[in-house]
């Protein structure tokens, strides 16, 4: 597993740090701003040595070609993406080793159509590693990203890829958005518990102005109503909104994240 830092950036944005112990080398995940990383860099005195990108947006991938000028660095990202600063290219199921860690991708259109995430498996080294998955503006705490280029059923699946993750995955995605997420999940689901907890804790985190991140797949399953598209709790929400009856996960799914648009 890597040492995983946030670099803030923009409004919400967090580029991350991934270190592991022993080496100076660096790798960062979706450098928006290359000020903010090369600050890293200079406070911190390591180097650069690799960037991944989840997805074409500007605020994921805006600092690579002055990182790249400035530094000697690989830039994995989609194969598909319409960012043309990506000298390796990645599609589904290719694995890629990172500073001594195995990286296994997924592609996970929705967001955007050229959306992949990264998973770092558990291993089987001392001291016991977790596994952590990079999601980009895909699975966020408590919510999912919008969808500006896939379709419902497309993010559906991506979905369904993150619950198929061990329960204890540790998720870094890409925003802040924690907190207006769980406004929206207590919504859906005023009466879930575990939601309330979320709000407490990262309440005190954000007051703190700690990160919320990252968060697990087993406290996603229990809070994030994006993953909750077979309870019938999230079922009845939708319908409720919807004022019909909704026969599919992906109908549920649909209707929770168009609730959401305008919440
Ligand atoms: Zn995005």
């Amino acid at each position: 597993m890597f040492n995983v830092t946030p670099i803030p950036a923009f409004n919400d944005n967090y580029i991350w740090a991934l270190t592991v112990p022993g080496t100076d080398d660096i790798a960062v995940i979706d450098p928006g701003d290359a000020e903010a990383v090369n600050d890293y860099l200079t406070q911190n005195n390591v180097n650069l040595t690799a960037i991944l990108i989840t997805h074409h947006h500007d605020d994921h991938t805006g600092g690579v070609a002055q990182l790249c000028l400035q530094h000697s660095a690989d830039v994995y990202g989609p194969a598909n993406s319409p960012f043309k600063g990506i000298n390796h290219t990645l599609t589904d199921g290719d694995q890629i080793e990172l500073l001594g860690q195995q990286l296994i991708i997924h592609e996970v259109p929705g967001h955007t159509l050229d959306h992949i995430s990264y998973f770092v498996a558990e291993s089987s080294n001392t001291p016991p590693n977790i596994p952590q998955v990079f999601s980009g503006d895909t699975l966020f705490l408590a919510g999912c990203g919008r969808l500006f280029e896939g379709s419902a059923e497309q993010m559906h699946t991506a979905m369904e890829y993150f619950k198929s993750l061990p329960d204890n995955t540790q998720i870094y995605c890409t925003h802040e958005y924690s907190l207006a997420n769980l406004a929206f999940a207590a919504a859906v689901e005023p009466d879930n518990a575990e939601i309330s907890t979320a709000i407490k804790r990262c309440t005190q985190l954000r007051d703190a102005h700690q990160p919320t991140l990252p968060s697990t797949i087993a406290i996603e399953k229990q809070i994030n109503p994006f993953l909750r598209y077979h309870t019938a709790t999230v079922k009845h929400a939708a319908e409720q909104v919807s004022g019909a009856p909704l026969n599919s996960e992906v109908a549920i799914f649909s209707a929770i994240r168009d609730w959401k648009n305008q919440f």
